[in-house]
């Protein structure tokens, strides 16, 4: 049964539903369209542009599941079944090595390896642990069956046959189901290519002495860790200052060359609040109010052909507003065809403190009790400032719009970080 989808659909009045940003967003972006081929050892998470047929049988020929002995299931007898079966070796067949004799007799067998060919006339194989073996002779009692342990040709995939389609991220299973049907080279959308800059008087880089009132810039390296994980370019344009020129120079430089621009900070309604009067005037600005903690005020819009995210300052917000809302946009200009993260439920091993309004997404830890159960613990406090608790955390809890807290023992929803990439 598919887990319940949360909620998160009547916030407060003139906030976004996070459903309604997240559908906006998607219909805002468009995939990629231009295409190159690759290695397949270079594909991985690389976003398949042409579907794939098989040009082969996979398997394609029968061969033995197991090691043993390739016999004719004419050899049994039906009548009696506590009779032993008694057969005569004549051959091998191994892996890549195919017996090649002719079709055996059902008086005799032949020694098979895993993978290896079905002799002619060999319609089941007798596991080698079945077998007591003598010379040339081998005994094995009378409770086998035709087919026993054959793997069939075409059992995967027929000559024709779908491999997989265009838009599929392509994971390392579908690197081996490619190599499999023999594709040494595929097309695949190009890399998009994303910059993203923090804005903040306040921010300096990790090499720098901090003066009073300054702090280091943490979204940066967060973000260059989440885009990491996704086969995109990764342009990182550095600290920019509350200042509405440079950022105005450096969002327009910066849209000549990407596909997608994603800064941190300056999108509430403070004063140093320049990325959204500057989108205002070089681009077009879609939206900027969640119902979601953390993370209310976020920026979504375009600067000529370019998708511009412009996430919250706090790192937390910045983690939980990429992962809800950029994630999926990305995949779609990669030329992804969807993306839905795993959501189950979980047992709240404590109280949670929630005030109804905004859904939000609570840092949590998940494992497993002693019966088997999954539980998920707070990991303390929730602040979108605080990164020690973000560090802790494997999961989002996942409260929505009307829920007024969660007592210790209840049932909540949770979306694991691991599945999200
Ligand atoms: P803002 O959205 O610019 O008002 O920033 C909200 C909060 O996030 C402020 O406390 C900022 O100092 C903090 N902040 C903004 N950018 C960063 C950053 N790159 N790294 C760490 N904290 C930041
Ligand atoms: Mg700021």
């Amino acid at each position: 049964m598919q887990p319940p989808v949360i909620n998160c659909d009547q916030p407060q009045s003139k906030l976004l539903s996070i459903t309604q940003a997240q559908q906006k967003i998607i219909d805002l972006v468009s995939p990629v369209t231009d295409t190159e081929m690759v290695p397949l050892k270079s594909a991985l998470s690389r976003v398949l542009a042409d579907p794939i047929s098989s040009s082969l049988d996979i398997p394609g020929f029968d061969n033995s599941a197991m090691d043993g002995y390739a016999i004719s299931s004419q050899c049994l007898n039906s009548e009696n079944k506590n009779e032993k079966i008694t057969l005569t070796l004549i051959g091998q067949s191994f892996a890549g090595a195919p017996y090649q004799g002719a079709e055996i007799e059902p008086s005799q067998c032949i020694r098979i390896m895993t993978g290896a060919m079905m002799p002619k006339g060999c319609d089941a194989v007798v596991m080698q642990e079945q077998v007591k073996r003598g010379g040339d002779k081998i005994v094995f009692d009378n409770c086998h069956c035709a087919g026993e342990n054959v793997r069939y040709r075409g059992e995967d995939l027929k000559t024709g046959d779908s491999v997989l389609a265009a838009g599929k991220l392509l994971k390392p299973a579908d690197l081996g189901l490619l190599a499999a049907v023999g594709q040494s080279e595929i097309s695949v959308y190009r890399k998009v290519k994303i910059g993203f800059f923090s804005t903040g008087d306040e921010l300096k880089s990790i090499s720098e002495t901090l003066e009073p009132g300054q702090i280091y810039d943490s979204n940066r390296y967060l973000l260059d860790g989440m885009l990491s994980r996704l086969q995109v370019k990764i342009l990182d344009l550095g600290v920019i200052p509350d200042d509405k020129d440079i950022i105005k120079s450096t969002l327009n430089n910066a849209a000549e060359s990407c596909d997608v621009i994603i800064t941190s900070g300056g999108v509430s309604v403070g004063d140093a609040d320049f990325v959204k009067q500057v989108l205002d005037e070089i681009g077009e600005i879609h939206f900027w109010r969640v119902a979601m903690k953390p993370g209310k005020p976020l920026a979504i819009g375009t600067i000529k052909q370019c998708t511009f995210f412009g996430l919250p300052g706090n790192p937390v917000s910045v983690f939980a507003t990429f992962y809800q809302f950029a994630l999926a946009a990305l995949y779609r200009i990669m030329g992804a065809d969807s993306f839905h993260p795993v959501q189950f439920k979980a047992k709240c091993l404590c109280d949670l403190k929630k005030a109804p309004g905004r859904a939000e997404f609570q840092r949590g830890k998940l494992r497993r009790n002693d019966l088997g159960e999954l539980e998920v613990d707070s990991t303390g406090g929730q602040g979108s400032h605080l990164m020690t608790t973000l560090s802790q955390a494997d999961c989002f809890i996942m409260l929505n719009v009307e829920n007024a807290g969660v007592k210790a023992g209840e049932m909540v929803d949770v979306q694991p970080f691991y599945g999200l990439i």
